[in-house]
């Protein structure tokens, strides 16, 4: 697989250097030359595959010239080594869960073979790979989890002051060995600007070897590709094939993968993109005006995105035509008000407790069926983050249901270190400077 900059098309690195690079110097995002199609008759028997054959078909298909068949298989065998069910709720009607890995949010998949990637591709006695991450609240513990122990690496996390949850906080500064965590004081927007001025920083660069870990790293959008095939497979194996999937969208660095398998050749009706209000994206769907805005703290805090990073590789994958993708994606926001009422109302109608990004989904399901009362698919919202994570949303009746998986328990009991810091460049620069 060879991929170009959305900024400059003529452009051609490897895969190995858009890992390691993560942002082209014209600071745009690394996409595909060729986006080759599954084969049809693989497509046409999923049914028969499990998540793992399914997750090494279409990595192998992107990536055999890369990594070798038999390296490929092993590495996704221990990166993807959780599930990920299509709950049903009702006749057509599904949750995707995408939490049963170690950080308990979907982001796992994405961090788990970023991580195995790098690693396979760092050869002994190289330099120590830095790896900078600005995250919500999931990305960071996706991160630390995904490359704890990882030899000849170390994982800088940034996260906004008093903006995670305190499960994600534990996930983020318990960790040592090679992670360490800074809280700033700011915003999420804060802290990926303090990661891209990082990363165009001459000195720096001269001195580390950099890296980004959040999801506008390449090999983060391809092992999220491999969950929209598998709910296909397991939906298809219920008779049912055409399907609308609905994704809670902060950086739209998930649904962007949805897109990229629909590429890839996976029938899908309709995506439906839902966000709380912090929403670029429907505004732009609508006005065809993009106009980013600074982000507005909510309950969905890991969709508190003013300025969606992977929304130009959507547009790059549809050519730059928005009616081509509107033809695909639909787009909804919604308050917490609404969030609040649509964990209410998921635990009322369908007897299911979900956190407030996957709440938004749902709502936005709802809402494409009323929009569109002849379009008879099944439903899949994906729910991206175990309910555990944001403790203090749920009404108490609703909190009540909520189990504890054993994950988080050993957390409690671990020291918690993390450093403080403002969000002036300088700073993080010196602090980064002293290694
Ligand atoms: C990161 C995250 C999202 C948003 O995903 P994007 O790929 O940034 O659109 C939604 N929900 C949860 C729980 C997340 O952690």
């Amino acid at each position: 697989m060879k991929l170009y900059s959305t900024n400059n098309k003529d452009l051609r690195v490897s895969f190995k250097e858009a890992v390691f690079n993560s942002m082209p110097q014209d600071k745009g995002l690394y996409m595909p030359v060729e986006i080759p199609q599954l084969d049809a008759e693989f497509i046409q028997n999923i049914e028969q595959y499990s998540l793992p054959e399914i997750a090494y078909k279409v990595a192998s298909t992107l990536l055999e010239d890369e990594i070798p068949a038999e390296d490929l298989k092993a590495l996704i065998d221990d990166a993807i080594n959780f599930d990920a069910p299509a709950v049903k709720l009702d006749d057509k009607t599904f949750v995707l869960e995408l939490f049963h890995g170690p950080s308990l949010a979907f982001k796992d998949f994405g961090a788990r073979f970023m991580s195995r990637v790098m690693a396979y591709f760092l050869k002994d006695g190289e330099q120590l790979l830095d790896v900078l991450v600005a995250t919500s609240g999931d990305t960071g513990g996706a991160v630390a989890l995904g490359f704890l122990g990882v030899p000849n690496t170390r994982v800088t996390i940034l996260y906004p002051e008093g903006k995670v949850s305190p499960i994600q906080e534990l996930q983020l500064t318990t960790n040592g060995e090679n992670i360490r965590a800074i809280e700033v004081k700011g915003t999420f927007d804060d802290c990926q600007t303090l990661v891209k001025q990082a990363f165009a920083d001459d000195e720096l660069n001269a001195k580390f070897r950099l890296t980004s870990a959040n999801s506008i790293n390449i090999s983060r959008l391809i092992p999220q590709t491999f969950y929209y095939f598998n709910t296909y497979a397991q939906l298809k194996k219920q008779g049912l094939k055409d399907v609308v999937f609905s994704v809670p969208s902060g950086n739209f660095g998930n649904i962007g993968a949805g897109l990229l398998a629909y590429k890839l050749g996976l029938p899908v009706k309709q995506f439906i993109a839902a966000t709380n209000v912090n929403d670029t994206v429907p505004r732009f769907l609508e006005s065809g005006v993009y106009e980013t805005r600074p982000s507005t703290q909510t309950y969905s805090n890991a969709m508190d995105v003013g300025a969606p990073s992977n929304w130009i590789r959507i547009m790059d994958l549809f050519d730059q035509d928005i009616a081509a993708v509107k033809k695909v994606v639909t787009s909804y926001r919604f308050t917490d008000e609404e969030t609040l009422e649509g964990i209410k109302e998921l635990d009322n109608k369908l007897n299911y407790v979900a956190c407030p990004h996957t709440a938004i989904a749902y709502l936005a399901v709802e809402k494409y069926r009323i929009e569109n009362p002849s379009d008879e698919s099944a439903a899949v919202f994906l729910s991206t983050a175990h309910a555990c994570k944001f403790p203090d949303i749920f009404p108490a009746r609703i909190a009540a249901k909520i189990e504890i998986p054993e994950q988080v328990k050993t957390l409690e009991s671990r020291p918690k270190h993390a450093d403080q810091l403002g969000v002036d460049f300088d700073g993080f620069k010196a602090y980064l400077l002293k290694g």
